[in-house]
């Protein structure tokens, strides 16, 4: 058995997963991969005092720790009755004794698909954040890559009862047929407890079962065996973050590197799987330039990706980019600009590099592409609408046709949006037939 590329110290089973012959043999898989792991079983009341003693529920940004452990994992089971999950939910948090954050809910079962739409109450472009409003489908919360400015450390919460799972998410491409990819995950790294957790080659099966529906895979890993033990090529994308040789090596250390990453994707497209890439999030280390140019030639005269997409590191403010990332490795122009800037983007989710800043990396990086590719759409990931007025002519798209890595319309060798994105999602925002949306702190979450 071949271990996983991280050894958890130890591992928890919801004792309700041992009652399930499907979910039991999944943990078994899991734990023969890590023989290096202690092996707990849990009941829901046990949970909050796990927790704390665990320090779960104050695991910081990776970068800010001299150390940083491997993550435990904790195996339980997905609920789709909503009122369950919230009972669960709150006798966990009451029982609490901690003063931190935990994702509660997730632990309790919840939040298997969720509504996405840029934090907003409307379906409409978030100025700060033009990204896709969709459904998105998850397979539980954490990750192993121990990047520098990520807080999904500590734990990887992963639920086991797949075949229950793929008969609701049935249900919810039923009632969605507006809506084409489906990205799965992104507050975890599905591929890094692969094969062995068995969860993706079911859902890639069942996706190509579909005929016009699509699974995005969002990974970082290079572990790509369980994908291509699946078998079923067909209607499975997967989009890699690339980041550039410096970034990966030494701020994302648990992560495949960059060369791993391009190989990775070399193994899928041989293997009939559409491959995209993320450049996100591009951080600007003082070889950047290079770094940029290295890693795109890589990808690009190794694989024909579908499409490409560019994010600047943001979602932090300057104090918290230099409590994570030692500030010596950073562009010290880069780095200046983010501090004289901080007044001015207090609060705001592009920061802590001002737009000027974020233009130019944007621009070096389109260069670089078109060198070796004039044709391969680019485009902006989760950028601000400034932004799109900035680049969007140069780009040849504009904020409502722009085909990206996981969004809800971009379906393989498309190259442009037919129709709009914020149109196209409406149907998910109404009541239809027995199910509709409703928000709750961690997104939007299916009701009947
Ligand atoms: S690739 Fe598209 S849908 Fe995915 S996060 Fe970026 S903008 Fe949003």
């Amino acid at each position: 058995m071949r271990p996983l590329d991280f050894a958890p110290p130890r591992i928890y089973v919801l004792d309700q997963v041992w009652q399930r012959p499907a979910a039991a043999r999944r943990a078994e898989g899991v734990i023969a991969a890590c023989p290096e792991a202690e092996v707990r079983t849990f009941t829901c009341a046990d949970l909050p005092d796990i927790v704390v003693a665990e320090g779960w529920d104050r695991f910081p940004r990776m970068g800010t720790l001299d150390n940083i452990p491997p993550p435990s994992l904790l195996l339980g089971l997905y609920q789709f009755d909503p009122a369950r999950v919230d009972a669960i939910a709150k006798s966990l948090r009451t029982a609490y004794q901690g003063s931190g954050s935990f994702p509660w809910n997730v632990a309790a079962g919840g939040g298997a698909f969720t509504f996405f739409c840029s934090a907003l109450q409307e379906l409409r472009p978030n100025p700060e954040h033009v990204c896709r409003p969709q459904w998105r489908l998850h397979q539980g919360r954490g990750c192993p890559h121990q990047c520098a400015y990520c807080g999904l450390g500590g734990v990887i919460i992963s639920h086991v009862n797949t075949e229950e799972y793929i008969d609701q998410l049935a249900l919810l491409l039923r009632r969605n047929p507006w809506q084409k990819t489906w990205l799965y995950d992104d507050v975890m790294d599905v591929p890094t407890l692969e094969p062995q957790l068995d969860t993706l080659g079911p859902l890639m099966r069942f996706f190509e079962q579909t005929g016009d529906r699509y699974l995005i895979i969002h990974t970082k890993s290079a572990r790509v065996d369980g994908l291509l033990a699946a078998d079923a090529p067909a209607n499975t994308i997967v989009a890699w973050s690339l980041s550039g040789a410096t970034q990966s090596r030494h701020l994302e250390p648990g992560t495949g590197t960059t060369e791993e990453r391009v190989e990775a994707a070399v193994q899928c497209q041989q293997a009939g799987i559409t491959v995209r890439f993320k450049f996100k999030p591009i951080i600007p280390v003082r070889s950047w330039r290079r770094d940029a140019e290295q890693a795109v030639e890589l990808a690009l005269s190794r694989t024909r990706p579908d499409n490409l997409s560019l994010t600047a590191l943001m979602w932090m403010q300057v104090e918290q980019l230099e409590s994570c990332i030692d500030p010596s490795v950073l562009d010290p122009e880069f780095l200046q600009a983010a501090r004289a800037a901080a007044a001015d983007l207090r609060g705001v989710r592009v920061a802590p590099f001002p737009h000027a800043c974020r233009e130019r990396i944007y621009r070096h990086y389109l260069q670089a592409i078109r060198r070796h590719d004039a044709n391969v759409p680019v485009t902006l990931c989760t950028e601000s609408l400034d932004m799109w007025k900035s680049l969007g002519a140069e780009l040849g798209y504009t904020p409502v046709d722009y085909v990206c890595g996981c969004g809800a319309g971009a379906t393989p060798g498309l190259r442009r949006l037919p129709t709009s994105p914020w149109n196209d999602a409406r149907p998910a925002a109404e009541a239809t037939g027995d199910a509709v949306f409703v928000r709750q702190a961690e997104g939007y979450v299916m009701r009947r």
